[in-house]
């Protein structure tokens, strides 16, 4: 049955249609044992009477093989209809007039929001000495700055008549003009595109009886786009009675609650510029929590976190529209196709990309069996080839005898 969604919000039918797309590459494989670690869990929790119905999408080298196109509109219709959606990694097509693919889907969905939670999970090999210190979500615009699309090659036509338009127009700097044989890229940033955001990463920290929301920009260079962002992002934090501000005077109201009904604490908000931030990361991890920022930063920052956290084979992601009620969880990885068919890559980012798609559904008990089994797994050191050789006296297993580990894992105390 299809998911509905409304001013209340969705509403998940106990056999709700869920959009798979399975992925190129290693795609099939993480998602195959990814959907069976889902579908254990979602058995366990509710001793039948929950199931997901999964609704195959074609995308990527599948589609282009039976359709000649790599996103027909049909599966992007197909995504519409089911709401919520999980995928494996695409390839990225090569010319065409292509950019990506995930581009496209979080396009045509505007799925503005890319939520990336980063956190460490016992056993993992990391490379900083306290990884149980990161523990973060970051927001990232998914729409526009310098991802928008809009740039030039140096020497084109185009590029050479917006290079003609800006030394036609005073920068007011004493810069040497633009000459020829000059890329040109344009960086957007939009005061409703940056709102919706930091919007949507204030209410999450507020639902989720999160302590802090730290406003990452680089507004001391770039006033008019990064500068702008912060300051929108302060007038969105100042609709919030909630919401105490850095520096600034004044208590917040204490009358509302978190959604676990515990009184909520007072969020505090504040900003700090990328570069320093990145230095912040590694040595005041615990000082962050909520982390909402422009499209490039974002980017950046989300490798950077998971790096520190080991996590990269691991760290799961989302795209969501909150206004319109549609999502789409990833795995963050590419299709790393040497692994392709293999059955030994790391399913971890697919399986909890699930975990995110089952709370968003208010699936909670089944995200926590699924979190529960993972963790033990890699406890007991049964892990796949990526952390095994990272990990003394680890036993490799496959990617489906990974997931096959989880299950059974997850119901043990
Ligand atoms: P990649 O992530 O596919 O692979 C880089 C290396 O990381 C692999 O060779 C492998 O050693 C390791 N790796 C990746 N995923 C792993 C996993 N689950 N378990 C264990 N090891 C893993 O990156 P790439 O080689 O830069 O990209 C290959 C293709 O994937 C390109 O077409 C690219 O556009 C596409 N891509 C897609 C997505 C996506 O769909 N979200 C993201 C990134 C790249």
């Amino acid at each position: 049955m299809r998911i509905t969604f409304d001013e209340q919000g969705l509403h998940v039918p106990e056999h709700p249609d869920i959009a798979l797309i399975a992925g190129d590459g290693i795609g099939p494989d993480v998602s195959s044992t990814g959907c069976a670690v889902i579908d254990a869990a979602v058995k366990q929790a509710y001793g039948g009477t929950r199931a997901i119905a999964w609704v195959p999408v074609l995308a990527g080298e599948a589609a282009f093989a039976k359709t000649g196109e790599w996103l027909p509109k049909k599966s992007l219709d197909l995504l519409r209809a089911c709401r919520v959606g999980i995928k494996g990694p695409l390839t990225t097509p090569i010319g065409g007039g292509i950019r990506s693919l995930n581009v496209t889907i979080r396009q045509e969905l505007d799925l503005y929001a890319c939520v990336r939670p980063v956190k460490w999970y016992s056993g993992i090999p990391a490379p900083v000495k306290e990884p149980e210190k990161l523990d973060v979500v970051i927001f990232r615009e998914n729409t526009e700055d310098v991802y928008a699309g809009i740039e030039w090659k140096a020497g084109s036509k185009e590029a050479d008549k917006v290079i003609t338009l800006l030394n036609s127009i005073s920068t007011g700097t004493s810069h040497p003009l633009l000459s020829g044989q000059t890329g040109i890229g344009i960086k957007p940033i939009s005061e409703e595109a940056t709102k919706r955001i930091v919007r949507a990463a204030i209410s999450y920290a507020l639902q989720q009886g999160r302590r802090k929301v730290t406003i990452v920009h680089k507004g001391n260079i770039m006033k008019f786009t990064e500068g702008a962002f912060r300051d929108w992002a302060y007038e969105v934090a100042a609709e919030f009675p909630q919401v105490v501000i850095e520096g600034k005077q004044g208590a917040a109201e204490g009358s509302s609650t978190d959604r676990r009904g515990k009184p909520a604490q007072p969020l505090l908000v504040n900003d700090r510029i990328a570069d320093a931030m990145f230095q912040q990361l590694l040595l005041r991890p615990d000082e962050y929590d909520v982390i909402v920022t422009s499209n490039l930063n974002g980017d950046y920052l989300s490798d950077a976190c998971a790096a520190q956290v080991g996590g990269l084979g691991v760290a799961p992601g989302a795209n969501i529209n909150y206004e319109r009620g549609l999502a789409v969880f990833e795995a963050t990885h590419g299709t790393a196709p040497k692994y392709a068919d293999l059955d030994k890559v790391n399913p971890g980012s697919f399986i909890l990309s699930g975990v995110m798609m089952l709370e968003h559904l208010g699936w909670q008990e089944a995200a926590e069996l699924i979190v529960h089994g993972l963790t033990r797994a890699i406890a007991n050191k049964n892990v796949t080839y990526d952390l095994a050789r990272q990990m003394d006296g680890a036993t490799e297993v496959s990617c489906s005898g990974f997931g096959r580990e989880i299950i059974r894992l997850m119901g043990s105390r």
